[in-house]
């Protein structure tokens, strides 16, 4: 670990990426395996973090948006990835032109993928993905027979390849999750009937992924996971993970204050004693959720202690008791349990809401530090 000290750092272990994948990756045993880096890999940085998933063993990359598979290849990463959010008015030509497989959710993206595939005189690579219950994405159970039927002429006639089909579960309940499968099933004989047979069969992230092996078929989608985090809030995973972000940052001012002073915005917090406040440079910026203000814990010194008052937008107020703390100290806002420091789990707890949203909010004006 670095011990030079940045004002406002998410230091990020890629040696934890790789280690993270390795250990899914042989806990699943599936012949392929797909790591999740959209938005920015959960906060942490999606080349750095791509390039540490391929190297502990995923063979593809998923991301949402195209525009985030072109910023990987313009990275020169030049693995396999799905991308399968689109732009209602999305050209897919220049994903097609650099080998950037497409997922499928309607009708008429099929036809839009086509058109452009006939542009750019190359077959695009296609994910269809069926809709099995999450009704979000992919295409509706009514529509499913007509896609794959188009889908396999249209392979047969060379304008596009399918190389796999896909759906998402809800992870809502071992039932619930066991239905979407059953449908998911349906789904891929509905498509082998029509000629439509790829290698790539998927369903699973993280969570169903590790607990749920007739959900794995032959490639999983990890996410969370990869990142040392548990795809559950009141579990963790029978899985040795390891977080990979930790977020640092600097004391930016200590003051002595007396028993019955306010602190921060509307005085939410006065000190119940004369004590120590310590100020830490990150706010809801730098996305430390407000909702945590008077919840969350911070680690200084070998120790946890309360975050007080408001959380602003660029900073937030720790009390610190009678602890000697000087400007320019380190603090751990969260990082690896296993070190003492509080997790982001301890505040996704706080703050009402779940581990993905704490690493993925982390904003621009933190430096990403890598760990390799
Ligand atoms: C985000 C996402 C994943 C990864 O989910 P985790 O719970 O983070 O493992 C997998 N598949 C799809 C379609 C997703 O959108």
């Amino acid at each position: 670990m670095s011990e030079q000290l940045v004002f406002r750092e998410a230091s990020v272990d890629l040696r934890a990426v790789r280690a993270n994948v390795a250990a899914l990756a042989a806990h699943v045993g599936t012949p392929h395996v797909m790591a999740v880096v959209k938005a920015n890999a959960y906060g942490h940085g999606a080349v750095p973090v791509a390039r540490a998933a391929l190297a502990g063993g995923a063979d593809w990359l998923g991301v949402a948006d195209i525009a985030e598979a072109i910023a990987l290849r313009d990275a020169g990463i030049d693995a396999p990835v799905l991308a399968w959010l689109h732009d209602p008015d999305v050209i897919f030509d220049e994903a097609i032109a650099r080998g950037i497989s497409i997922g499928i959710s309607t009708l008429g993206q099929l036809d839009a993928v086509t058109d452009a595939s006939r542009r750019v005189g190359a077959p695009a690579r296609l994910h269809l993905k069926v809709d099995t219950g999450l009704s979000r994405n992919g295409i509706p159970e009514e529509d499913w027979a007509t896609a794959v039927e188009s889908a396999g002429s249209l392979q047969e006639s060379g304008d596009i390849v399918v190389e796999g089909l896909f759906s998402h579960l809800s992870n809502a309940s071992p039932e619930e999750d066991a239905a979407q499968r059953e449908r998911f099933e349906a789904a891929i004989a509905t498509a082998e009937a029509h000629g439509v047979a790829p290698e790539l069969l998927h369903l699973a992230s993280t969570a169903a992924a590790i607990t749920r092996p007739e959900c794995r078929f032959t490639m999983v989608r990890l996410g969370i996971g990869i990142y040392g985090l548990s795809p559950w809030s009141d579990s963790t995973p029978d899985v040795p993970l390891v977080p990979a972000m930790t977020l640092r940052g600097r004391v930016a001012n200590v003051r002595r204050v007396a028993a019955g002073t306010g602190a921060s915005y509307d005085y939410q917090w006065r000190a119940p004693r004369d004590t120590t406040l310590v100020l830490v440079p990150l706010g809801y910026a730098e996305g430390i959720p407000r909702q945590a203000s008077g919840r969350a814990e911070v680690w200084i010194a070998g120790k946890r202690h309360p975050v007080v008052g408001r959380i602003a937008m660029d900073q937030f107020i720790v009390d610190v008791g009678d602890l000697s703390v000087a400007v320019g100290d380190p603090v751990v806002v969260f990082g690896d349990p296993a070190t003492g420091a509080p997790s982001a789990d301890d505040w996704a707890v706080a703050a009402g809401t779940i581990n993905y949203e704490i690493v993925t909010r982390i904003g621009h004006r933190v430096q990403r530090h890598y760990v390799e």
